[in-house]
């Protein structure tokens, strides 16, 4: 038999197989729901002359991956005991990891590949270190039949917030994590291009909300999730929102063929529901909810149902953001945050699959994230709420880094908060490694190196960098000592002597202290260039300046420090320390 791939799923095999003649190291394919991974699995069978083993996390992704498989008339085995069969007798295996790392006595033969389908929910589970170590093992044990076993793991989102990207290097030539469970993203199709080659059903991002919830004062746990008892009382500051979202969710749904809403938390899915009820009084069938408590038998139920069209709101809380799969859907409502683009493009890729009679999918945002299914994944959660993805290419190795930062109203950089650039360059040897060029630096006192703003130890001389809080804390302490919230600067060229420069920082309050740069003195120039000249545009653009005129010519880019630290002397005030790049408790000038 034979199966028709398209491009990208061809170039994913190629790029799969040109990987693994190179290395034995772990690799990442990056496809959108409804990319049709299942066929890439199927020709990466076809290919390989030994045994594979597919891992998913539930049986339901077992087994619709093992259908999807079969539908090429095709046959793989299962190996889960949830779906009651532990089938080892076939080229193919698709296994729950659940079932497979209890049962390692029976996975003795020569597996060329593991696949591990939504590779990012690796260590997500809420045994967490359970799921991890399952994984592992089942890796070491196939290991010690094929010492060069290769490990494939598929997803359409690398990213989870609280863990990062799941893949350290990119094979466009940048690196993302250096701490990640996979070594090499080796292929990926983004959802953007999936729509535009008309292989997913546009989106209709349409603003029509009639009212909207503001999650924006709420602050995510480490691992990126809300508090769902905090979002409950901040819900219950909409009292009337609810109701007027969910009779606008019902108006617009009238030639809509199926609708999912994502509710904030469970008692804000129960609201729904209500309100649904009241305002379907006549379809009192035509609606369901999921929640993560539902029993399977009644999840699989209402699902089913959903998809013969029976109901047609279906209100979830977090459940159906993967694996599930309903081409029809062609409304989506978001009643809850997203904090990350990854999770907004989840959820929005529930309804992009094609279907019949369906030519696009309506999607609201009622909780405003302001996220678009075309912005770039930054990697880190969104500083505040007015931060956008700006580029910020690195003036050493040009690549384009994304960042969060802000810009004006014509889409200039204001200011971006990226640390170091995430480029790859290559060594003599062809050896990979991460430019070493940093946006925001903290200079080590001993050596000089530049290191991250955040670390206590030197990368170069492992001494320890000096805290910058425990500096501020002592200047503040002694009476002698002055310290400025640096809000502005101002920079003077002296009037009798036109090689000296004089800078004076200004704090909140109009209090300043002022220093002079000689520029006929290399040690000045050199200290002046290293503290003002290599941060000169963030960073985007240092400079070695050589004429006090050169400076005045650029003072609008020139970056202030954060705090300045004086001492008292007989007659004035000398400048002892100038704090850049500032991390740390203390607030900074113009913050809350
Ligand atoms: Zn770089
Ligand atoms: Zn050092």
């Amino acid at each position: 038999m034979k199966f028709q791939l398209r491009s990208y799923q061809q170039q994913a095999v190629q790029a799969t197989i040109k990987h693994f003649r190179q290395t034995d190291e772990s690799a990442v394919i990056v496809l959108p729901t409804g990319s049709g991974k299942s066929l890439v699995i199927a020709e990466l069978a076809r290919l390989a002359r030994h045994k594979i083993l597919v891992l998913a996390h539930v049986k339901e992704l077992v087994e619709q991956n093992h259908a999807k498989y079969q539908s090429y008339e095709l046959t793989a085995g299962i190996f889960s005991a949830g779906l009651k069969q532990k089938n080892l007798n076939h080229q193919v295996t698709f296994g729950s990891v659940q079932s497979v790392a209890p049962n390692l006595e029976q996975f003795n033969d020569f597996f060329s590949l593991v696949i591990i389908d939504e590779c990012h929910r690796i260590g997500l589970s809420n045994n967490e270190q359970d799921q991890q170590n399952q994984y592992q093992q089942i890796i070491t044990h196939l290991t010690k039949t094929n010492p060069k076993l290769k490990v494939l793991g598929l997803t359409a989102t690398p990213y989870r917030m609280g863990l990062g990207w799941i893949y350290q290097d990119h094979y466009h030539g940048f690196s993302r994590n250096e701490q990640a469970v996979f070594k090499q993203c080796i292929y990926e199709m983004p959802l953007s291009l999936m729509i535009k080659q008309g292989y997913l059903t546009k989106p209709s991002l349409v603003d029509a909300a009639i009212a909207h919830y503001d999650f924006s004062s709420l602050c995510a746990q480490p691992s990126g999730e809300l508090a769902e008892r905090e979002v409950n009382t901040l819900l219950t500051k909409y009292p009337r929102v609810t109701q007027a979202i969910v009779e606008q969710i019902v108006q617009l749904a009238g030639g809509r063929q199926g609708v999912m809403i994502f509710a904030a938390t469970t008692k804000h899915a129960q609201e729904i529901i209500d309100y649904l009820a009241q305002y379907l009084p006549d379809k009192p069938h035509s609606f369901g909810l999921i929640l993560g408590t539902t029993p399977h038998e009644q999840r699989d139920d209402l699902i089913k149902r959903f998809k013969r069209k029976e109901l047609k709101f279906l209100v979830n809380v977090a459940v159906l953001t993967t694996g599930f799969d309903a081409p029809h859907v062609d409304f989506i409502a978001l009643l809850r945050p997203t904090q990350s683009v990854s999770l907004f493009q989840q959820i929005v890729g529930r309804g992009l699959r094609l279907a019949p009679d369906k030519n696009d999918c309506l999607i609201i945002d009622y909780a405003n994230s302001g996220f678009n299914i075309f912005s770039p994944e930054v990697g880190s959660s969104k500083p505040n709420s007015d931060s956008v993805p700006v580029l910020v290419n690195c003036p050493i190795c040009q690549f384009g880094n994304t960042f969060w930062g802000k810009v004006d109203d014509d889409g200039a950089i204001i200011e971006h908060y990226g640390r170091r650039c995430w480029g790859i360059e290559y060594g003599e040897h062809g050896e990979k490694q991460r430019c070493d060029y940093r946006f925001r630096f903290k200079e080590c006192g001993h050596c000089g190196a530049e290191n991250d703003i955040a670390a206590r130890v030197c990368t170069q001389c492992d001494q320890a960098i000096i805290d910058p809080d425990q500096l501020l804390k002592n200047a503040l302490k002694l009476k002698d000592s002055m310290v400025i919230r640096c809000s502005g600067m101002e920079w003077r060229q002296d009037t009798k002597s036109t090689t000296k420069l004089k800078v004076i920082y200004y704090d909140e309050d109009g209090a300043s202290l002022s220093e002079s740069f000689d520029f006929q003195y290399n040690g000045a120039i050199r200290a002046f260039n290293q503290q003002f000249g290599r941060r000169l545009g963030q960073a985007t653009t240092p400079m070695s300046f050589e004429t006090v005129e050169q400076v005045l010519n650029v003072t609008n880019v020139l970056i202030a420090p954060d705090f300045v630290i004086a001492k008292k002397q007989k007659h004035y005030w000398q400048i002892k320390e100038k704090i850049f790049d500032y991390h740390g408790q203390y607030r900074k000038a113009n913050e809350l």
